[in-house]
């Protein structure tokens, strides 16, 4: 048994343990062959709520992730272009993202945003796509899930011109602390992956401590990403979250069951407890 079970090994309920993984990809490829064994293994690690962004462009995506949140109570689906794949955007997955908003299959849009480590899809082209799904998204009274990658100010100003009022998640953080406290003023919390836990991650690290703990949120981002000390498993899954919130808590200076119980009321407030949204 390493520290992850011996620490969250506890009945489930009121007392025990209860994390979310605000961001896992558990539909794509790399999960067909056990995708319920991985999710049994987040519920025994405490992690009973995972939201799962859906690629509007990928064919098998979105039916994917819809089936996994049927099948899961308390997983919960998002919908969105990613910045990658902007070329590819049009008016077709606008239409998409406000069907599902109407059907009530989707809590937020995205992951959507900035991506200028990789040129996938051109600056211009990556801003269109990001600021058409924020308008959507503020007129269907959604909030957004931001990937920023070297953009920081260019996500700000998106915001800022858009006039996005619907606050969000900035997901799998690793801009800097100015842009945090900016976006936590438009209403976002912010997301730590397993980049947090790694070893060259110390102005990450010093980013983290000084966002407010009702701020802050943890995620895989699976299959991507997996944090130190499992790095030497190939993919990422979601029961490995406690391995970000370990860090963060330390960081944060508080216990790990006040950090788990600080993450989670945080992802509630920003979507709603499964009764409210009933
Ligand atoms: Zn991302
Ligand atoms: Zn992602």
């Amino acid at each position: 048994m390493n520290a992850l079970h011996s620490e969250n090994n506890r009945e489930p309920g009121a007392a025990g343990i209860s994390l979310v993984d605000s961001h896992a990809h558990l539909d794509v490829p790399e999960f067909d062959p056990d995708r319920e064994e991985v999710i049994v293994r987040a519920r025994e690690a405490g992690v009973r709520t995972i939201l799962c962004p859906a690629d509007l462009i990928s064919d098998r995506s979105l039916p994917t992730v819809l089936e996994i949140v049927d099948r899961h109570p308390g997983f919960l689906a998002a919908a969105g272009v990613h910045p990658h794949q902007a070329k590819d955007f049009g008016d077709d997955h606008l239409r998409r993202i406000g069907e599902l908003r109407a059907e009530g299959r989707i809590v937020a849009v995205g992951e959507i945003g900035l991506d200028f480590y990789y040129d996938f899809s051109t600056p211009d082209e990556q801003r269109r796509c990001f600021r058409e799904q924020l308008l959507l998204a503020r007129s269907a009274g959604l909030p957004a899930i931001i990937h920023s990658r070297l953009a920081g100010s260019d996500v700000l100003a998106s915001i800022r011109e858009t006039d996005f009022d619907r606050g969000g998640i900035l997901h799998c953080y690793t801009e800097d602390a100015a842009t945090a406290e900016a976006m936590i003023d438009r209403g976002f919390v912010i997301s730590f992956s397993g980049i947090l836990t790694f070893a060259n991650a110390g102005p990450l690290r010093e980013v983290a401590r000084r966002i407010p703990l009702d701020k802050l949120l943890v995620e895989t981002d699976s299959p991507y990403l997996a944090p130190v000390p499992l790095r030497s498993q190939k993919r990422n899954e979601p029961a490995f979250v406690a391995e970000t919130a370990r860090v963060l808590a330390g960081l944060k200076g508080v216990s790990f069951d006040t950090l788990a119980e600080a993450t989670t009321r945080n992802f509630f407030a920003l979507f709603g407890t499964p009764r409210e949204r009933a």
